[in-house]
């Protein structure tokens, strides 16, 4: 992206590609007003911002069409400069036209997010908040909607930002010591930098932690589908789905490769992985799909372990599930057991609810009539702890975020051990200027060209 160019005045159809019954062309720019005014039968710049114009667009003196010219001025609109949208007509044509008469009357085509750059450049928001927009446009599910909404109203950057100011002050009384090293004084009061310290520490802990969780949101929660060949796994995943996606079959060992999908239940999405039998096989192909199962129930969220409820004995199940449990290597995963086929089981319930009794976490469904699978996936919700978030706590959805977030931790972290052991203001300094650098990355305080346009590039044109 040219970064250089922010005289220009640019112009791009900000609506999603396509027909439309109306679409939006957006003007940017020191001349906005100017240049439409070229091609529009009324006068805009003396016009009051956020006002509307209704007039028509016109080419040598033919009119192309019929639009609103909405006007915003200067700082009051998102970019920050003199703005005009112009809605028209939602035909391909009509929009190619417009965007046509305005490139030759002045106005340059917008590279990828080159408005939200311009709204960064002119202060309208921070870096993490026009990420932000990017996330707010990009979001499928309620929950990745709230955290890119709260974020883009300011989320976390404002706190960051203060606690930096802060910091930037303790650094310069630093700085300063070492201007009078000679003299051994001291003007940056440790234990008060010890409490910031510990203060901005504890933030980014919990910002760092969150990181889990926003990506669960942004990304959805992957839950792995697991269990020897012919428990239900691809019946599951379809009563899940709600389609016929999986293939299901008599044979064992159909699915030998993962099947994968998205499904949003209670504003939350999961991603729901089918996987391949785990058995003791020779086939080669197979061994390979079993292999990939582990590995995806590894990096899952929840692993959902499938058996045949009506037929299996307690035996054969304390057996299969500490064999099962040995190849997960975190032992803290999410585990539930899901007793399959329960519409097999004839006899008394009570004898088979015993047979699972030493197990933690067990649900009894059927997947080919779907019992309970209401209950499965109101399981599910629970093991997320999903109720604790709120609108206003701040999670972290954004990987750059993150790993600036953890470069902090680490610098500050060695800025508080230094306190400890008393080490000189010179040392302290250098850690300081590293936990700010990292810091003001994350807002934008400390940019450089590449990072803006590695950002912003990432967005689509019109926005
Ligand atoms: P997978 O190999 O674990 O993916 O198992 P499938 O989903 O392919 O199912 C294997 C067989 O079990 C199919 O014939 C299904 O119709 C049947 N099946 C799956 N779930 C149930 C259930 O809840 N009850 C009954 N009776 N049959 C089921």
């Amino acid at each position: 992206m040219n970064l250089g160019s922010n005289e220009d005045t640019i112009c791009a159809i900000s609506t999603a590609p396509g027909v439309g019954g109306i679409a939006v062309v957006r003007v940017s720019g020191k001349m906005a007003f100017e240049y439409v005014e070229k091609v529009f039968s009324k006068p805009l710049a003396q016009s009051l911002s956020h006002t509307a114009h209704f007039g028509k667009m016109l080419k040598d003196g033919v009119v192309v069409d019929e639009v609103l010219a909405t006007v915003f001025q200067g700082q009051k609109s998102f970019t920050g400069e003199n703005t005009v949208e112009i809605s028209c007509h939602g035909g391909l044509y009509i929009q190619q036209q417009i965007l046509r008469l305005l490139l030759d009357n002045g106005c340059r085509m917008a590279e990828p997010g080159e408005f939200s750059m311009r709204a960064f450049l002119n202060g309208k928001m921070d870096l993490s908040q026009a990420e932000a927009v990017a996330d707010l446009i990009a979001s499928q599910n309620e929950a990745s909607h709230a955290q890119a909404m709260h974020q883009m109203r300011g989320g976390f950057s404002k706190e960051i930002s203060s606690l930096r100011e802060r910091l930037i002050h303790f650094a310069s009384l630093i700085e300063l010591e070492l201007d009078f090293s000679e003299e051994d004084v001291e003007f940056a009061d440790r234990t008060d930098l010890k409490e910031l310290v510990d203060e901005i520490l504890a933030l980014v802990n919990k910002l760092v932690h969150s990181f889990s969780l926003g990506n669960v949101i942004k990304n959805g929660v992957p839950v792995a589908i697991m269990g020897a060949p012919n428990m239900g796994k691809s019946t599951l995943l379809n009563a899940l789905l709600k389609d016929d996606r999986a293939i299901v079959s008599d044979i064992a060992g159909t699915t030998r490769d993962t099947i994968e999908d998205s499904v949003v239940i209670n504003g939350v999405q999961f991603r729901f992985i089918d996987t391949a039998g785990i058995r003791k096989t020779e086939n080669e192909i197979e061994t390979i799909g079993i292999g990939r199962a582990i590995e995806k129930a590894n990096q899952a969220s929840v692993v959902l372990y499938l058996v045949d409820a009506s037929s299996i004995t307690r035996e054969e199940l304390v057996t299969a599930t500490s064999e099962f449990q040995e190849q997960i290597s975190d032992p803290n995963k999410s585990f539930i057991v899901v007793g399959n086929k329960v519409d097999r089981h004839t006899g008394d319930i009570g004898e088979l609810y015993s047979k699972f009794e030493f197990l933690d976490e067990v649900v009894f469904i059927s997947a080919l009539t779907g019992k309970n699978i209401d209950g499965l996936t109101d399981l599910l919700i629970q093991k997320l702890n999903l109720g604790e978030i709120g609108n206003h706590d701040t999670i972290v959805t954004n990987e750059r975020h993150h790993k600036e977030l953890l470069e902090v931790q680490k610098s500050l972290t060695e800025v508080r051990q230094g306190l400890d052991m008393d080490i000189t203001g010179d040392f302290l300094a250098i850690d300081i200027r590293k936990s700010l650098h990292h810091l003001g990355a994350i807002t934008g305080e400390i940019s450089t060209d590449d990072l803006l346009s590695n950002i912003f590039s990432k967005f689509c044109i019109g926005k």
